[in-house]
């Protein structure tokens, strides 16, 4: 059976970590009988230039053929007086919709030898190890009536409604509790009860879900404001959090930061699973083109590779792929090599180099 991979590296950084990430999938494609088939396309700015959208038609049928789509990032200057409509973010935010991905899953992993570049202190983000699922489709940013409306006293209105019904609150739960009892057994659903009626919805659905199937899972509930709080105060204390879009937004960015550098922070959006399989999941690092350092060879590739790393376990099955690929990333970091963003002043090594070492590190390990 053949794994089909659709590539979009889309503008600045993308393009460089994503030529990392080919390199592993064909480590694994000679050495571990993945059988990918990859594919390319352009996304973003770079398929703005070339056929004036964001995303075209064809690339997006490639996206819904295949099992993962692997995402560089997109944006850049160059972009910036682009029309709304084709602004690069667009080609995201279709992927996002026409391939129904509701969940979002950002994990903050603290790899032991980085704990020092968190801003809280070490004993605090040391082996962290939590899961964010976020309700990506639906809640305030897509909610009617929205718009600005200008008032007959001179003043303007702006209006944005937070709205969820009970089939958008159940699925999400549903992906949460999954990957609990795939992971320490524990989902901490957040919302604002106290003074949101979407929030005492979104608490009665969660805790309706939980005793009618997931009895098993550990449920607790924490007001949004609070998990901000315990997030920065005890953050080992989560295991699964689950929570609307605009929750997530904000505590997602929070946790991502426990962990130092934002290149290290993979991300995935799925859908819909098939036995147990996310097909046409996204994954792409929560960085940015990084306009910044684009073009110079220093980008840090691993955020990218840990996204491969997480559709190898939810788009493919491939549990034990994934552990090694993490295996030797963390390996890499254990004997001290750093890209510029997570090295001291002087040594550092570039895009390419950290791909080779990780590399390096699958030939060492596979042969354990
Ligand atoms: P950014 O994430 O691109 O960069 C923020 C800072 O982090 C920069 O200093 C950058 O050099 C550094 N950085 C980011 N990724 C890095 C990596 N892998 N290795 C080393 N350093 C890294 O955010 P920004 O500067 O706010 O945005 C730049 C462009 O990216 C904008 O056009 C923005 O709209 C776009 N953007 C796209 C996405 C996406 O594609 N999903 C996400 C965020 C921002």
């Amino acid at each position: 059976m053949t794994n089909k991979i659709l590539i979009l590296p889309g503008d600045g950084i993308g393009q460089e970590v994503m030529v990392e990430v080919e390199k592993i999938i064909n480590w694994f494609n000679s050495n571990n009988n993945f059988n990918a088939e990859i594919e390319y396309g352009l996304v973003g700015g770079a398929s703005y230039d070339a056929d004036g959208v964001a995303i075209s038609d064809t690339t997006m049928d490639l996206a819904k053929k295949s099992d993962a789509v692997l995402f560089g990032a997109v944006g850049g200057p160059k972009w910036d007086d682009v029309a709304y409509e084709h602004r690069p973010e667009a080609g995201l935010l279709r992927l996002r919709k026409d391939l129904d991905l509701f969940a979002n899953l950002r994990p903050a992993i603290c790899f032991s030898s980085l704990s020092d570049s968190s801003s809280l202190k070490k004993e605090i983000v040391q082996d962290l190890d939590i899961l964010i699922v976020r309700e990506l489709t639906g809640g305030v940013y897509f909610g009617e009536p929205r718009g600005i409306e200008n008032l007959e006293n001179g003043n303007r209105r702006g209006i944005n409604t937070q709205v969820y019904e009970t089939w958008e609150i159940q699925r999400i739960a549903e992906v949460a509790f999954e990957l609990a009892r795939k992971r320490n057994n524990k989902v901490t659903s957040s919302e604002k009860r106290n003074v949101m009626e979407s929030g005492l919805l979104w608490y009665e659905e969660v805790k309706k879900l939980h005793e009618e199937k997931f009895q098993d899972v550990e449920l607790d509930h924490m007001l949004a404001d609070n998990c901000g709080m315990q997030l920065v105060r005890w953050p080992k204390q989560f295991d699964v959090i689950v929570t609307d879009n605009l929750f997530g937004d904000m505590l997602s960015d929070v946790a991502a930061m426990l962990t130092g550098s934002l290149g290290m922070l993979p991300s995935a959006s799925l859908g819909k699973s098939v036995d147990g399989l996310f097909k046409s999941a996204l994954y792409e690092p929560v960085h940015g083109s990084a306009p910044d350092i684009s073009g110079q060879g220093i980008a840090n590739p691993l955020a990218s590779i840990l996204s491969f790393s997480m559709a190898l376990k939810y788009s493919f099955g491939r549990n034990e792929d994934s552990k090694l690929l993490e295996d030797s990333i963390s390996k890499v970091l254990d004997d001290g090599s750093r890209t510029k963003d997570i090295a001291d002043q002087e040594n550092s090594i570039s895009t390419n180099e950290m791909g080779d070492k990780v590399i390096e590190n699958l030939e060492l390990l596979s042969k354990e």
